[in-house]
């Protein structure tokens, strides 16, 4: 724990297009407001992938992120074209920042919008599911991207979407998937915030499925509180959030990890923006605000929340807010930030004034998991590319593979059961899965082997198998649609 006083070291990086001007102005609020930080600048983003750094940062900056472990980051500009990865994925993947946070709020009637009364805050899981990016091609019509969801990392998300909400006296979270279809990955997702939502008996708890979640939010976003979602829907999600706001120009968001954090606006670097003092400095603003809270200064992000509130609802607004009516008047970057610093120390007084609990404190420790389960293997499923294939013609030649233990049990094309007793409307692609159950014994890697000999003596071109598992009794795959 920090001593209530001391300096906290903070890697900033000013990046490209507007990001210089906002990183300028969110500095000198927070100097202006007497926060308790120490600066180590680093260079990221465009002038180095322009030096033939794919991913935009170079070693010595690592070290100094490893060193803060707090990063205050300025948009940058990822270079168009190929072999360029983008630096966001790299630095939360690297450093294990697995909550992405962003709270959305309305300032309405000072910022425009259909939702006057939206205040909702995304936790969005950072690191799993489809952005593992694992991708394979493996016929000529069929490619794949697999969907990673761990137990631990939907545990670790979800209990810091509680403790978020307990920290921030928060009254519901909300977890959106699509376990209906995903009932597996999804399933886990759903049944884990169940599990963990027991935890905080005082935090009403409710799931959605996502596609409705989704648009019930855009419609009444003040039907919610709190939203936890996987990877996916949340990297979705959250920009529609924060869009309804009013601006995606107003948002900031954190990127937590157990031992690294990177805070910023959601903006781009919005480059025909850039060197004109045209920049809206509050998203970035908003990310330095949830860095304070992070980093124990609650009562500086109180601070500088405030007079920024203050600020919006006096009016005086960047172009990309202004409107006549609400705005008194129209500001540049530099401007916007001398109205927040001469603000500081006063409230809004039509706005809600931010109040931060200064004692909070999370508990984001995970619990031992129990006993794992008994792991049984049931089968395997084998799939094949054939271009014309059938399925009644491919059974005839693998029922004969004569395996002793083994039996194929259906065939499914992308998903959807063809053998046996196929639906002759469904479209046949070139990826088969072949199903391969137990006959009666323990299902061993032998049978694998001697099916995938039969398989390649057939003739048969085996791009991939899948294990197919029992825990505990409980079924760990798929049947396919019609089986
Ligand atoms: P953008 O967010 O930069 O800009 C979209 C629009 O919003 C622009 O028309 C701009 O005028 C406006 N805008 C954005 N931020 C504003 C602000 N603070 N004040 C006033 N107006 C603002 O999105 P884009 O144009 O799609 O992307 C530009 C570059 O930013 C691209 O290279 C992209 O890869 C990069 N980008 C970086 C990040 C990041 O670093 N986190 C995030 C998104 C996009």
């Amino acid at each position: 724990m920090l001593h209530k006083n001391s300096r906290t070291p903070v890697t900033v990086a000013y990046g490209d297009g507007i990001g210089p001007e906002i990183m300028e102005a969110t500095l000198r609020i927070l100097d202006g407001a007497g926060a308790r930080l120490d600066f180590e600048r680093i260079e990221i983003g465009e002038s180095v992938y322009k030096r033939g750094v794919s991913n935009g940062i170079e070693p010595a900056s690592w070290e100094s992120l490893r060193r803060t472990k707090v990063f205050l980051k300025a948009p940058i500009t990822t270079p168009q074209g190929g072999g360029f990865k983008s630096l966001n994925v790299t630095v939360r993947k690297t450093l294990g920042m697995y909550a992405n946070v962003r709270p959305c709020a309305s300032l309405y009637p000072y910022v425009e919008t259909k939702h006057p009364n939206m205040d909702i805050v995304i936790v969005r899981e950072n690191e799993e599911d489809v952005y593992g990016g694992i991708e394979h091609r493996q016929t000529n019509q069929v490619a794949q991207c697999l969907k990673l969801i761990s137990r631990p990392g939907s545990k670790r998300i979800i209990r810091y979407a509680f403790e978020y909400a307990r920290a921030n006296k928060r009254k519901k979270v909300t977890c959106f998937t699509k376990d209906n279809i995903m009932k597996i990955t999804d399933g886990l997702f759903h049944r884990t915030f169940t599990e963990i939502a027991g935890e905080y008996p005082e935090i009403e708890h409710e799931h959605w499925i996502v596609d409705i979640g989704a648009a019930k939010m855009a419609d009444t976003p003040e039907a919610f509180d709190v939203i936890v979602m996987p990877n996916l829907y949340g990297d979705v999600l959250s920009d529609v959030a924060a869009q309804i706001t009013g601006s995606v120009g107003l948002a900031g968001s954190a990127n937590i990890g157990d031992h690294c954090s990177m805070f910023e606006a959601i903006h781009g670097s919005a480059p025909r923006r850039a060197g004109q003092n045209l920049a809206n400095p509050s998203g970035l603003l908003h990310g330095a605000i949830l860095m304070l809270v992070h980093i124990g200064q609650a009562e500086v992000a109180e601070q500088v929340h405030n007079a920024w509130l203050r600020t919006m609802e006096d009016g005086i607004h960047t172009y990309d807010v202004f409107h006549e009516g609400a705005s008194k008047e129209k500001v540049g970057t530099r401007e916007f930030a001398d109205a927040v610093i001469q603000r500081l120390g006063s409230k809004p007084v039509h706005l809600k004034p931010a109040e931060y609990d200064k004692e909070a404190q999370m508990n984001l420790a995970i619990r031992p998991a129990g006993k794992p389960p008994m792991k049984l293997r049931a089968g395997v499923d084998v799939f094949i590319d054939r271009r014309d294939g059938n399925p009644d013609q491919i059974a005839a030649v693998m029922t004969q593979f004569n395996v002793p233990g083994t039996k194929l049990t259906t065939i499914s094309n992308r998903g959807t059961k063809v053998w046996p007793n196929g639906n002759p409307d469904t479209y046949w692609s070139d990826h088969w899965c072949c199903r391969f159950e137990s006959d009666g014994e323990l299902f061993t890697a032998g049978h694998i082997m001697k099916l995938l000999q039969a398989a390649e003596a057939a003739g048969f071109d085996v791009i991939k198998t899948e294990g197919l598992y029992t825990f505990n009794g409980e079924r760990g795959y798929s049947l396919a649609q019609g089986e």
